[in-house]
């Protein structure tokens, strides 16, 4: 439908591996014969649907595609100019430095590959203000993440307001919270903003009593946090009062079965609370979606109006990591296009 795609939106919560298209997958394959790797080991079809556990082995499918500064160059700006011709008008991306011995790439020289990507994009004109959040794969356990908030903290200093945030993701089932604490911490008092992810399976239960005392600055799915989940109300209650903005991403829960269908999709809860909500497509490669086609599913499914929607995208600037000039262009672009588009 012309009106989604139209419609200005922010991308909050996209990881760039999984963002990765059909048409750029096609090129990495190419290019590395020797793996055999085919596309259906890279993407989750219509209608297909795979555990968590299955999902995070795609992940790793994708980075043997991707491991050199070549690819990341080239599957950045491919990803960037992709949101933008879908109508994302700000984009804030976010992605795990990783290191390989065998193509040199360190996690250094990953970010400013990162960096590289958004500044050329920038230079070529494509409409779309793009900021990075490094991630930390909780996979990794405490030292690596600590070595990982060292490296976002020089990049916040240096970055000319690129990099704003410190992501945590990653299996959910591996690993605890409590040891990656102090890192965290540490990210915050920097002036790094959080973007956590958050109760995606029922077992974080205590995890998530935990990180939401940071507090965290914007949380990831948050899943399993309301009661009618298995969470319970004194989680409720922290992040209402805390008024933390939930990322919130139909199609990958679906397809990742954390949630059993689109009707029953905790956006509802939420949604029907007044609590801030912003949709995004978390990984629009594997998950084969887009961010018009996000907000078209959540107006279907929950029957909202053009208007409503509307303010769904616009309330979303509020919830960004840019600084308040940013933030006052976006809201005058989008004044702007809803007379031409509402
Ligand atoms: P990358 O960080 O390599 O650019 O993107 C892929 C990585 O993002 C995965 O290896 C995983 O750590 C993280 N990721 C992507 N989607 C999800 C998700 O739905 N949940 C969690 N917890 N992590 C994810």
């Amino acid at each position: 439908d012309l009106f989604y795609r139209l419609l200005p939106k922010v991308e909050l919560h996209a990881h760039l591996n999984g963002s990765v298209s059909s048409e750029t997958m096609e090129t990495l394959i190419k290019r590395k014969p020797h793996l055999n790797i085919e596309h259906s080991m890279t993407a989750i079809r219509r209608g297909q649907r795979r555990s968590l556990d299955e999902c995070f082995q795609v992940f790793k499918v994708i980075h043997q595609l991707v491991d050199s500064e070549e690819d990341i160059l080239m599957v950045a700006k491919a990803v960037i100019q992709e949101f933008a011709a879908d109508g994302v008008k700000y984009l804030e991306l976010r992605s795990t430095p990783r290191e390989v011995t065998e193509t040199g790439l360190t996690k250094q020289r990953y970010i400013e590959t990162v960096l590289e990507a958004i500044r050329q994009c920038k230079q070529e004109e494509v409409d779309i203000d793009v900021r990075f959040i490094v991630a930390v794969d909780r996979r990794h356990g405490p030292l690596v993440a600590m070595e990982t908030v060292k490296l976002a903290e020089d990049f916040l200093l240096s970055s000319d307001g690129v990099v704003v945030g410190l992501d945590l993701s990653g299996d959910p089932t591996v690993g605890h919270g409590k040891d990656l604490l102090s890192a965290l911490e540490k990210a915050k008092n920097c002036g790094l903003k959080l973007a956590l992810h958050l109760s995606e399976v029922p077992s974080q239960r205590e995890e998530s009593e935990l990180l939401l005392n940071l507090p965290p600055d914007r949380i990831g799915h948050g899943t399993f946090l309301h009661p009618e989940f298995g969470g319970s109300d004194s989680l409720v209650d922290k992040v209402c009062k805390q008024n933390i903005p939930i990322e919130m991403c139909l199609t990958s829960n679906v397809k990742g079965q954390t949630v059993p269908s689109y009707d029953k999709h905790h956006f509802q809860y939420w949604y029907k609370r007044g609590h801030p909500c912003v949709l995004c497509t978390d990984d629009k490669g594997v998950f084969c979606t887009d961010l018009s086609q996000e907000y078209q599913l959540a107006a279907s499914t929950f029957g909202l109006t053009q208007e409503a929607v509307w303010m769904l995208s616009q309330q979303a600037i509020g919830y960004t990591f840019a600084p308040e000039p940013i933030k006052q262009r976006l809201e005058k672009k989008w004044a702007e296009l809803k007379q031409q588009i509402l």
